[in-house]
């Protein structure tokens, strides 16, 4: 993660014109790492900045994500979750609660990569699926998922 200033240097290094909203936008993901929805940001900023709309927010975030400034993260949700960490790590998700926690591993960064009809990975994240600690607890031993089962997805997966 960027500090501001850091951020500002990048966004300009990028042809971004760094406004207000952007750094209240960024900040606002630099304060959790529960990799929020844009709605749940536009929240978060609204508290500082009253007159900020969802629509920018949420383009805002998009314009970031393109620029390669935050991550952007889809594991089985429907809206978007936007990440501040753009360092190569992988996700554990929650299929009953839908968090995600991130985990930084070296060994998951150094797998052995498939060679297959020429293509070139240039990137990869793993998503382990399951149940957090709560939800494993809450539902009183008994594992309850929400219309999926333990499994894991590999986006490059390891030879
Ligand atoms: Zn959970
Ligand atoms: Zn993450």
């Amino acid at each position: 993660m960027l500090t501001i200033p850091d951020f500002i240097d990048a966004c300009r290094e990028k042809g971004l014109n760094v406004t207000y909203q952007r750094i209240m936008i960024y900040k606002s993901l630099l304060r959790t790492n529960n990799h929020p929805t844009a709605e749940a940001i536009y929240h978060d900023v609204k508290a500082e900045y009253p007159s900020i709309s969802l629509a920018t927010v949420y383009k805002t975030l998009e314009t970031l994500a393109e620029h390669d400034l935050i991550g952007k993260v889809t594991p089985l949700h429907d809206l978007a979750r936007y990440d501040g960490d753009t360092q190569q790590h992988h996700h554990l998700v929650c299929l009953n609660c839908r968090k995600i926690m991130d985990i930084h591993d070296e060994q998951l960064n150094q797998l052995n990569l498939p060679r297959k009809n020429g293509f070139h990975i240039s990137s990869y994240r793993i998503q382990f699926e399951g149940l957090c600690d709560d939800c494993q607890h809450r539902s009183n031993g008994r594992l309850k998922t929400a219309g999926g089962k333990e499994q894991t997805t590999f986006c490059g997966k390891g030879a």
